[in-house]
């Protein structure tokens, strides 16, 4: 069997021509752009590349976009300054702070200092409680991209075992809440797993959707998968080889019944749940 690709890539675009339609509309009745603060402290390539998307992908649907510079040594308090000054102005609906932020700085600290309502990331305590309590304001935007592209590539998540490789805070830990939640888009039997599973072969293959988000290049082997299950690759590691994901994509779409490809599968849905988020963040503040 060779899997179904999940081209996740393509549905970032149908999602961002949606949107577009919806700033149009969203402007016409408020006045007002909707516009995202992007906050990058020092000069971390990875993240400069990131930033520049990001605030691509923002002009590209509508979104206004500011970039707000700091130097590498920039100590906490001014970067807490920063925060407070965008939390206040009324033109700015989300704010990025990018990560990973310099060693100097608390994150949890910065994080906790956005305004709630302008979170866009979805890092802030109060957000991740919502969401732990099924009232979310805003989605995590990578298990966001996750949920979507099942949902919107017709997948069932309800009553089958989803398997995940990986308990970060801003993919695993958020995605397993997300899917084993009440209602559509959930109630999946959910397993998370870390470094400290036992025998993870033996769990992975009891997945029907198996989602990885490790950070460890082409971990997940084609005897790691049940045959026909839907493998969903969140990885993005930088090789000699080029980008590649957390899963041996060659051997292992021999198995599945679906997969994504990196690049192409959840990174560019990924952005476009930020774009989502802001707007939605818009539409709450100019009530
Ligand atoms: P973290 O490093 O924060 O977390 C990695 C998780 O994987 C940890 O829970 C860790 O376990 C677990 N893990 C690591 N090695 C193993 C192993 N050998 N067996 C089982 N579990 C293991 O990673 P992130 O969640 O931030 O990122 C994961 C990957 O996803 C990265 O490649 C990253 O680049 C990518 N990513 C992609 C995004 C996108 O938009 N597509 C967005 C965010 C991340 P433990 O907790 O025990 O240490």
């Amino acid at each position: 069997m060779t899997a179904q690709i999940l081209d996740g890539k393509q549905l970032a675009q149908q999602i961002r021509s949606e949107l577009a339609e919806e700033i149009v509309e969203f402007i016409q009745n408020n006045g007002v752009v909707p516009c995202l603060a992007a906050v990058l402290v020092g000069d971390d390539p990875a993240s400069e590349v990131y930033v520049r998307n990001k605030r691509r992908a923002c002009e590209a649907v509508g979104i206004d976009s500011q970039l707000h510079r700091l130097d590498a040594s920039v100590p906490s308090e001014e970067l807490l300054k920063l925060v407070a000054k965008l939390n206040k102005d009324q033109a700015v609906h989300g704010i990025l702070v990018q990560l990973p932020l310099p060693r100097q700085i608390d994150s949890s600290r910065v994080l906790i200092a956005i305004n709630p309502a302008k979170d866009v990331d979805a890092f802030h305590p109060e957000n991740v409680g919502r969401l732990v309590q099924g009232r979310p304001r805003f989605l995590p935007c990578t298990p966001q991209s996750v949920q979507q592209l099942l949902v919107r590539s017709g997948i069932e998540i309800a009553g089958r075992h989803v398997v995940i490789l990986g308990r970060s805070d801003i993919v695993g830990r958020p995605l397993s809440i997300m899917l084993s939640q009440r209602g559509p888009g959930g109630d999946a039997t959910v397993t998370l797993c870390h470094s400290r599973t036992p025998d993870l072969a033996a769990v992975t293959r009891t997945a029907d959707i198996l989602v990885v988000a490790i950070g460890r290049p082409k971990f997940v082997s084609a005897d790691m998968v049940k045959p026909g299950a839907v493998v969903v690759d969140v990885g993005i590691n930088r090789t000699d080889d080029g980008v590649v994901g957390d899963v041996d994509f060659d051997a292992v779409r021999e198995v599945a019944g679906a997969i994504t490809p990196v690049p192409g599968g959840i990174g560019p849905l990924t952005i476009a749940m930020l774009l989502k988020n802001t707007l939605s963040a818009a539409e709450s503040l100019e009530k």
